[in-house]
């Protein structure tokens, strides 16, 4: 698992752990602001959609996986870009439920934003929020920084999954 995280790092994330399911918080309120506190859901189905699983589906899905490396970045776009990296890269190792959770912010622009259809469908992955994750509290019981931001100038930490095997 050490090489992951020393991938994430190559990938230009700021740190990198191996965690296992149990140190994930799940709490359905991350669902209710997931519905209705962010303007994506209604608007962009291809990043937001639930894909016709339930609460209880997701959290049971991510229970089965004892390896999970938690990636950690300044950037929303290099986070999205580094645990496809490294989820095709654990891929190719034989761990083939290898598989990240991570909003979509691959592209600058999202086109499905502009009300476009999206160019690479295959690589959206799904958002931690609608999984029922609370990231705050994950990251800040693992020692990781994970703030509420005061304004949009201050430096952002940002966290993605990737659900190794
Ligand atoms: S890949 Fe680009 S266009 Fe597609 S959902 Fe992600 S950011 Fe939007």
């Amino acid at each position: 698992m050490e090489k992951y995280i020393q991938l994430a790092k190559e990938l230009g994330m700021v740190n990198a752990k191996i965690i296992s399911s149990k140190e994930i918080c799940f709490d359905i309120r991350a669902i209710l602001k997931c519905r209705w506190g962010c303007e994506d859901f209604l608007n962009q189905t291809i990043r937001c959609h639930p894909r016709d699983t339930t609460f209880q589906e997701r959290v049971e899905m991510i229970k089965r996986y004892n390896h999970i490396l938690l990636v950690h970045s300044n950037d929303a776009r290099t986070l999205s870009e580094a645990v496809l990296e490294i989820e095709k890269a654990a891929f190719l190792d034989g761990y083939y439920f290898a598989f990240a959770i991570r909003f979509c912010n691959l592209c600058r622009a999202c086109a499905v934003k502009e009300g476009k259809p999206c160019p690479t469908p295959e690589k959206v992955r799904p958002c931690d929020q609608s999984f029922g994750i609370d990231v705050y509290k994950t990251a800040r019981n693992l020692g990781f920084p994970c703030e509420v931001l005061q304004c949009k100038e201050s430096t952002q930490n940002r966290y993605g999954f990737v659900l190794i095997d």
